[in-house]
C-alpha cells in the first residue's frame, strides 16, 4: 500500500544505476516528444552531459486536438532506443493504452499521463508489469485520488511507482497550471513513494521552469522531469515550455551547487 502507516520507509524505485527516492535528487529531461533519430541522440547526449540520469521522450501524444502532431509512435520508441542506446541513458516514455504495452519493453519506465491517471483498467495492466511507472497526477484530481491510483498499481502487484505533481487547474489562466507545492509537502508526509515534479506542464512558461525546478528541490521533491528541446522554437510539441540545451545546462549548474546528484 501507498501510504505510510503500513510502509513507514522510503520506497526506492532502481532505474539501472540511478535510485529514485534515495534522499538524492534524479533529473529526467528531454523533449516533449520524439522527433527524429538525430534530435534525441543529441539531446540524450546534451542532457546526460548537463547531468540528467533518465530521457524522456514521448512517442504516443495526448494532444487536446486530433489535429495537432500525435507523436511517431512505435517509430518514436525505436528512437527513443537508439538514443538509449548510443548514450548509454535509461528512458522514460508515456503509454495511452492497454494496446501499446508490449511496445513499451525496452523503455525503463512507463509513464501514465495526467489525462490517464484515473483510467483505471490501464493502472491495472501496468500493475502486473514489474517496471517503474510513473504517475502524473491528473489535472483535476485530489491528492487523496491521486493515491488511490497508485494504490491501484500497487494492488495489482507493482511496488515500483513514482509520482509526479505537474500542475492542477485552478481559476488562474497567466500560466498553463498551478503547480501544486503543497501536495508535494503533504505527499512525502503521507506516502513513502517518490515523488517528482514536472514544473514544464505545470507553468508552461520556459523563463519560469527554472524558479519552479528549484523550489521543488526546496520543497524536498525527490526530483524533477524537465522538457528539453535542441531547437524549441521549431518544437512539434511544447516549445514554448521547453528549455534549450544552454538553458537547461545552466539550470543543472544551478542545482548542482545545491545538491548532490543522483
Ligand atoms: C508529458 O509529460 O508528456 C505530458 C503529456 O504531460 P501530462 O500528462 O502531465 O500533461
Ligand atoms: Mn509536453
Amino acid at each position: 500500500a501507498a501510504g505510510r502507516t503500513v510502509h513507514p520507509d522510503d520506497t526506492i524505485v532502481k532505474v539501472g544505476d540511478v535510485n529514485i527516492g534515495s534522499g538524492t535528487f534524479t533529473v529526467i529531461a528531454g523533449p516533449c516528444s520524439v522527433e527524429t533519430r538525430e534530435q534525441i541522440t543529441m539531446v540524450a547526449d546534451s542532457v546526460k552531459k548537463s547531468g540528467a540520469v533518465i530521457l524522456r521522450g514521448g512517442a504516443f501524444k495526448p494532444r487536446t486536438s486530433p489535429y495537432a502532431f500525435q507523436g511517431l509512435g512505435k517509430e518514436g520508441l525505436d528512437y527513443l532506443e537508439s538514443a538509449k542506446e548510443a548514450v548509454n541513458i535509461p528512458i522514460i516514455s508515456e503509454v495511452m493504452n492497454q494496446t501499446q504495452i508490449p511496445l513499451f519493453e525496452n523503455v525503463d519506465i512507463i509513464q501514465i499521463g495526467a489525462r490517464n491517471m484515473q483510467n483505471f483498467d490501464l493502472l491495472k495492466e501496468v500493475g502486473k508489469l514489474k517496471k517503474p511507472i510513473l504517475l502524473k497526477r491528473g489535472l483535476c484530481n485530489t491528492i487523496e485520488e491521486f493515491l488511490m491510483s497508485a494504490e491501484y498499481i500497487m494492488a495489482s502487484g507493482n511496488e515500483n511507482v513514482i509520482l509526479c505533481e505537474r500542475g492542477i487547474r485552478t481559476f488562474e489562466t497567466a500560466t498553463r497550471n498551478t503547480l501544486d507545492l503543497g501536495a508535494v509537502a503533504l505527499l512525502k508526509e503521507k506516502t513513502h513513494l517518490p515523488i517528482l515534479v514536472d514544473p514544464s506542464h505545470a507553468v508552461g512558461i520556459r523563463s519560469l521552469v527554472p524558479p519552479l525546478a528549484k523550489a521543488a528541490l526546496a520543497v524536498g521533491a525527490d526530483g524533477i522531469m524537465v522538457e528539453v528541446h535542441n531547437n524549441p522554437a521549431k518544437a512539434l510539441c511544447d516549445g514554448a515550455q521547453s528549455l534549450d540545451l544552454d538553458q537547461f545546462d545552466h539550470l543543472m549548474q544551478d542545482i548542482k551547487k545545491r545538491v548532490v546528484l543522483e
